[in-house]
C-alpha cells in the first residue's frame, strides 16, 4: 500500500510521520524548497525571523514529544512579560495565567471580579473542554460567537481588551468570528492550574522541529501537486513533470490550496473546503537595537486601540543568535481588516504603513524611530482558520460521515485542531484513520 501526503507543515509532517512508524511506506510532497509551512524560519542579513508562528507554550503535549524523539531541545522563555495596550498605555498582563489577568491594571475592579466569577463558573460547568480539540465541544457551545457572549457574561472591557486582544493576536481575526466553544475551551484550561501556558522555543528556532521531522522521511520539495484525481480505486498525483499513483491520500495543505488541486473529488471533501473561511494577516519584521524592548515578550494590542497592528513581539527574548552588532528584530501581526487592504500593496508601502503605527503605539521604539529598519515580511492569505461556529458543527460532520471517503483524508488546524498543537493532532488523528482503514481490508 502506498500513501502519499501532500504539504509539509506540521500537520503533514506528523502525519507522515506516525505512518512510517505504523510501518506504512509514505512519500511527503511539498510546493516549497522549505518544509513546515506556517512554523518556518528564515534567515535575512545574519538575523533569522520566524515567518509564520512565533512560539509554543508548555501545554503542546504532542509537540512536546514530536520535540523529544527528534532531539530538538526545547527551552521556557522566562522571565518574560507581557502588555497590553490600554489608553495608549501599557498595561501589564500575562495570558500564562489567570491570576494575571485578574490583577491587570487596565480593567477596572468591578471586570476583574465578574471575569473571576465567570471562571469559576466555566470551571464547573464546562471540564473536558480542549482547545485543540474544538470538535469535543458540545453543540449549545457552537451556536454564539465568543465576543456576543463574553460581552454579556463578562462585559464589555473583558470582551474589547482581553478577548478580543487575544484572539486579534492569536487569530488574527476578530472575536466575534470565533465560537463561544473556542473562547470557553481556551480560558477554561487557562483556568486549570495545571495547564501550562509558558511561553517555550525551540532550539534552531520554529523551522527545528518540520525540519526533523523531514530528515527522517522522504520529502519531496519544490514539488507542488498541481492534480489529484481519482484512479483506479487510488489517486493519481500530478506534479511538474511527473505522475505517481498511491492508494491512499493525506491532503495537508490549507483549504484553499487543497480545492486548488481537487480535480473532482469527494463531495464532503470539496464542501468543507470550500465553506471552510480563514483569517488573513501580514507578518512584518524590522530590525531595532536589541534592548530596546526589555524583557517584555508580546505587546498585545486591541482593536479599539489600532485597526492596524494587532501585535508585536520581541525576538531578541529567542536568544543569543537572534541578536547581530547590538540591533534584534521586531516581529509585528496585523488586524485582518488591515492585512486585506494591504495585501496587494508593495512591500515599501506596507512597512511605511506598519512603521508609522508601530512608532505611534510604542513609546521605546518612538525613542530609537531613525534605527526602526525593515527587515522582512510575509503574507498570509490563509492565516489562521475562522473556528465560527459553523466551522466547528461542519468539521464534526465531515470527520464522521466523510474523512477517508474514497481514500481521500483531509488534515490541518483547519479540522478543529487550532494552532500547531492542534495542526499536529489532526495529522496524527488522520494517520490513526489510515493505519485502521488500510488494517480492515481483505487480507490484512
Ligand atoms: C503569522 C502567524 C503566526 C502564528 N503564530 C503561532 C504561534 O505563535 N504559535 C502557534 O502554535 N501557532 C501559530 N500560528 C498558527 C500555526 O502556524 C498553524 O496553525 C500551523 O502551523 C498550521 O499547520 P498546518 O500543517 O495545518 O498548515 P501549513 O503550515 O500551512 O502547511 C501546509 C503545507 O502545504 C504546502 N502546500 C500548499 N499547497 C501545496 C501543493 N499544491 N503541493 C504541495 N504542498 C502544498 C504548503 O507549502 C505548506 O507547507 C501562526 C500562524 C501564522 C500565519
Amino acid at each position: 500500500m502506498r500513501v502519499a501526503v501532500i504539504g509539509a507543515g506540521i500537520a503533514g509532517l506528523t502525519c507522515a510521520w506516525e505512518l512510517q512508524k505504523a510501518g506504512i511506506p509514505v512519500q511527503v510532497f511539498e510546493r516549497d524548497s522549505s518544509v513546515g509551512g506556517r512554523m518556518n524560519t528564515r534567515t535575512k542579513d545574519g538575523l533569522a525571523f520566524d515567518v509564520g508562528a512565533n512560539f509554543l507554550i508548555g501545554a503542546y503535549r504532542g509537540v512536546n514529544a514530536l520535540a523529544a524523539e527528534t532531539g530538538v531541545s526545547l527551552r521556557n522563555a522566562s522571565p518574560v512579560t507581557h502588555v497590553v495596550y490600554r489608553g495608549g498605555r501599557p498595561c501589564p498582563m500575562n495570558f500564562s495565567s489567570v491570576r494575571d489577568i485578574f490583577r491587570m491594571d487596565g480593567l477596572n475592579l468591578r471586570s476583574r471580579f465578574r471575569f473571576l466569577a465567570f471562571l469559576i463558573k466555566v470551571r464547573r460547568a464546562h471540564t473536558g473542554l480542549d482547545f485543540f480539540e474544538l470538535g469535543l465541544s458540545p453543540d449549545a457551545l457552537n451556536q454564539e460567537d465568543a465576543y456576543t457572549f463574553a460581552r454579556r457574561e463578562v462585559g464589555h472591557e473583558f470582551a474589547d481588551y482581553v478577548l478580543d486582544s487575544f484572539n486579534s493576536c492569536m487569530m488574527f481575526s476578530r472575536s466575534s468570528e470565533t465560537s463561544v466553544a473556542a473562547f470557553l475551551s481556551l480560558f477554561g484550561m487557562m483556568a486549570n492550574a495545571a495547564f501550562d501556558f509558558s511561553v517555550v522555543y525551540a532550539d534552531g528556532d520554529m523551522r527545528a522541529i518540520p525540519e526533523a521531522l523531514a530528515d527522517r522521511l522522504v520529502v519531496h520539495r519544490r514539488c507542488a501537486v498541481e492534480a489529484l484525481a481519482a484512479h483506479e480505486g487510488g489517486w493519481r498525483v500530478d506534479t511538474p513533470g511527473s505522475s505517481r499513483v498511491f492508494d491512499r491520500v493525506v491532503v495537508a495543505a490549507t483549504p484553499k490550496a487543497a480545492l486548488g488541486m481537487l480535480d473532482g473529488g469527494p463531495r464532503p471533501h470539496r464542501r468543507l473546503l470550500e465553506q471552510t473561511r480563514s483569517a488573513s494577516t501580514i507578518n512584518v519584521s524590522f530590525r531595532i537595537p536589541r534592548k530596546t524592548l526589555g524583557h517584555t515578550h508580546c505587546f498585545y494590542v486591541p482593536y479599539v486601540e489600532s485597526p492596524v497592528i494587532s501585535e508585536f513581539t520581541n525576538e531578541a527574548l529567542k536568544g543569543e543568535h537572534a541578536t547581530r552588532g547590538g540591533m534584534s528584530l521586531v516581529n509585528v501581526g496585523l488586524h485582518e481588516e488591515a492585512a486585506v487592504e494591504l495585501m496587494n500593496e508593495e512591500d515599501g508601502k506596507i512597512f511605511e504603513v506598519v512603521k508609522t503605527e508601530l512608532l505611534t503605539i510604542n513609546a521605546e521604539l518612538r525613542a530609537v524611530a531613525d534605527q526602526v529598519r525593515a527587515h522582512d515580511l510575509e503574507r498570509w492569505p490563509e492565516a489562521i482558520p475562522k473556528y465560527d461556529c459553523g466551522q466547528i458543527a461542519r468539521v464534526k460532520e465531515f470527520l464522521r460521515d466523510g474523512q477517508g471517503q474514497q481514500g481521500l483524508y483531509l488534515c490541518g488546524d483547519y479540522l478543529n485542531g487550532p494552532w500547531i498543537e492542534g495542526a499536529s493532532r489532526s495529522g496524527q488523528k488522520a494517520a490513526r484513520q489510515v493505519v485502521r482503514d488500510l488494517a480492515q481490508l481483505p487480507g490484512n
